[in-house]
């Protein structure tokens, strides 16, 4: 009798093989807190969650998912903010796709204190890097409030921006080299950190905002920076978006350098305060707050012509900690009402007030919002818009908001990405020419579409 083939061992088994039963969840309860995200308005469904520890291990789970025509998901600490670190529901007959998270890609290299660089891990958390890099007296360009869950290969992944941007760039600027595999398992390796290095397309560039569509990160090789040393914090009130964007300006002496700038308003100033148990802190109520941070030698000569304004200046540690929690908190404080939906855009700067106050317009008009704002990283021209009572599948209010400001010549993603939640936007702010050589270089990289499906791209690619 002719020898018959036995099946194939299900997925599951096979990847229970490479990574051990433990690394391989299919227990629902286990996976929960894969499939949905921090603003718990994304949730889907999945086949399984892994979790390699290697990049051999990482490139082992996507040559079995490639053979078996089975998308993938990469996942970091899930605190992207646009439903693009986890899977979308799936109907009855759908593939259900694995979601592979980095988080134990952890490794913190040795820092170089010739180049001012180090690699890490694409699992290592923002925070971690930060006191890594902090401890040996250099500190990394990149900062936001969720630096303790997010991870660099996510930051990477979605070019992430924050509070720093004004002093060091994006994340895009801090990266040197980066290590990934490919859809169908391939490693490609560029982490020797040479600043000057022509030879042909930069891979790592591309994969700076890619947002999981074109491989898993593994490993960033990072520049740092010396730190800024002793700053001053400012917190002032303003009447107006137009007097906060001033503000930027003339209330900066000569020779200081400004290290963030942030506006926050009335409402979210009052949410703030009430997660984080503390109160009012300006002695009048103002339409909006700027917060100024200043590198000046550490005394308040840092900031002038404030005389007459409204101002609580942070020094120490504590007092400037205290100032920036109201920034901070913006989202939890948002989130602390139910689900909200979470709009990060960006405007040119001369555009920024107008835009700001037609957006409160805007929003302030739409029946079914009952709590929103409109604040975010002012120097950067970057609106955060928040705004709870739709519900969380009714995208009007979304498109209301990113029509806006595609008139005023802006971005629909500044920092968060396009995700799920803006990929039938796209076009707002790319062109039919740019989307065309996008997807090219999608179905290049990725010609099974196997890639976080349905992210940046609404309709399959292919
Ligand atoms: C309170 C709060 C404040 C925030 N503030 C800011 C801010 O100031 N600036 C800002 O830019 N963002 C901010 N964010 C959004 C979020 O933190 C960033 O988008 C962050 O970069 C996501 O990192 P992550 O590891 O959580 O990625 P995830 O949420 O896990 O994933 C985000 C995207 O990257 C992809 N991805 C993740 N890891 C990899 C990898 N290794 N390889 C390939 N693709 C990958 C995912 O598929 C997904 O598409 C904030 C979020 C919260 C909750």
């Amino acid at each position: 009798m002719a020898d018959v083939d036995p099946a194939p061992a299900p997925l599951t088994e096979r990847l229970s093989a490479v990574l051990g039963a433990e690394h391989v969840l299919t227990d629902p309860v286990l996976m929960e807190q894969y499939v949905v995200d921090w603003s718990r308005r994304w949730r889907g469904d999945a086949l399984a969650v892994v979790r390699p520890g290697t990049t051999d291990e990482v490139a082992e789970v996507l040559r079995l998912c490639h053979d078996a025509r089975v998308p993938v998901v990469p996942q970091g600490g899930n605190t992207g903010l646009v439903g693009g670190s986890v899977p979308p529901p799936q109907g009855p007959d759908a593939v259900l796709p694995v979601v592979l998270s980095t988080r134990r890609l952890d490794h913190l290299g040795e820092i170089d204190h010739l180049a001012g660089q180090v690699t890490v891990g694409a699992g290592a958390t923002l925070g971690d890097v930060r006191r890594h890099a902090a401890a040996a007296d250099w500190t990394y360009g990149v900062d936001l409030a969720a630096r303790d869950s997010a991870t660099i290969g996510g930051t990477v992944a979605t070019n992430a921006g924050g509070i720093h941007v004004v002093a060091f760039g994006m994340t895009r600027v801090q990266v040197v080299g980066v290590e990934a595999v490919l859809p169908d398992g391939t490693v490609v390796s560029h982490l020797a950190g040479m600043l000057k290095d022509n030879t042909g397309y930069d891979l790592g560039s591309l994969l700076c905002g890619s947002e999981g569509t074109l491989g898993v990160i593994t490993a960033v090789r990072l520049r740092l920076h010396r730190p800024v040393g002793r700053t001053t914090v400012a917190l002032i009130g303003a009447q107006s978006y137009a007097e906060a964007i001033a503000l930027m300006s003339t209330a900066l002496a000569p020779g200081t350098r400004l290290v963030a700038a942030e506006v926050v308003d009335e409402q979210g100033m009052d949410l703030a305060a009430r997660v984080n148990g503390s109160s009012w802190p300006l002695e009048r109520r103002h339409p909006l707050v700027v917060l100024l941070e200043v590198a000046d030698g550490g005394d308040a000569s840092g900031l002038v012509g404030l005389d007459d304004a409204d101002v609580v200046v942070g020094l120490d540690a504590n007092e400037q900690a205290r100032i920036w929690a109201f920034r901070e908190s913006q989202g939890e404080a948002f989130s602390s009402l139910g689900v909200t939906h979470k709009l990060d855009v960006s405007v040119p700067l001369p555009a920024l007030a107008a835009c700001c106050d037609e957006l409160r317009d805007i929003v302030g008009a739409i029946d079914s919002v009952d709590a929103f704002g409109v604040f975010g990283h002012l120097a950067d021209g970057n609106i955060h818009v928040e705004m709870h009572g739709p519900e969380a599948e009714d995208l009007s209010p979304d498109l209301a908001v990113l029509e806006c400001v595609a008139r005023y010549g802006g971005s629909i993603s500044a920092e968060h990405g396009v995700g799920r939640a803006k990929a039938s936007e796209l076009h707002l702010c790319r062109s039919a020419a740019e989307i065309t050589a996008m997807r090219a270089l999608k179905a290049a990289w990725d010609p099974l579409g196997l890639m976080n499906p349905g992210v940046l791209f609404e309709t399959a690619v292919f």
